[in-house]
């Protein structure tokens, strides 16, 4: 059975980075849709034109092309020791979407980790990465505000949605990035 794990959070949690940890120590396949995205846009693909605009904007890109990337990824490694969902499902379509997936490989998911950090501390941390990672949307304090909404409005429904399967569980995002990663690691029983 692959150990399948949704990473959650708003923009800025340190879902990136814990997931780091999690594939050096699992040995299992990340899947950022953000990361995804961004390569899209470096390679000048119509997908990542089409992109763009949005996520500079602060806004979610459309279900189907995301849906698409991660059924994409998922048929590229039938092999993988499990997957660690980052950045995705942002919306309740997106999250049935996945378990439809996951199903037709004969997966599921096994849990969702929900980090909370106090928006303040989101909006410094964006704010602070946008120095080194020359993200645009990571510059502006109106666009973070606009993704911290989108989150909001359209991806915190989606914990409710695993509550509803037991299989939400929420872990502090402050502190060290090692007391969050044990924190995890508990919280995935893994
Ligand atoms: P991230 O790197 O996860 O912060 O994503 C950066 C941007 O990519 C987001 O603000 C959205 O515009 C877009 N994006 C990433 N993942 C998704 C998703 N699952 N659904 C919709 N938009 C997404």
């Amino acid at each position: 059975m692959m150990m399948n794990i949704v990473l959650f959070g708003p923009p800025g949690a340190g879902k990136g980075t814990q997931s780091q940890n999690l594939i050096r120590d699992l040995g299992l396949v990340h899947l950022s849709t953000g990361d995804l995205l961004r390569a899209q846009i470096a390679a000048g693909t119509p997908l990542g034109l089409e992109a763009q605009g949005l996520m500079n904007a602060g806004l979610l890109v459309p279900d189907h092309v995301v849906i698409g990337m991660i059924r994409h990824r998922l048929e590229e490694c039938p092999d993988a020791a499990g997957f660690i969902f980052d950045g995705f499902p942002r919306t309740l379509a997106q999250a049935e979407a996945l378990d439809a997936l996951l199903e037709g490989l004969g997966q599921s998911i096994r849990c969702m980790i929900s980090m909370v950090v106090p928006q303040p501390e989101l909006v410094q941390r964006l704010l602070l990465r946008g120095k080194d990672s020359g993200r645009a949307d990571d510059q502006n304090e109106a666009i973070i505000a606009q993704r911290i909404q989108e989150y909001q409005a359209k991806t915190a429904p989606v914990a409710q949605y695993y509550a509803q399967q037991n299989k939400w569980k929420e872990v502090d995002g402050t502190g060290s990035i090692q007391e969050i990663y044990s924190r995890i690691r508990e919280a995935a029983g893994c």
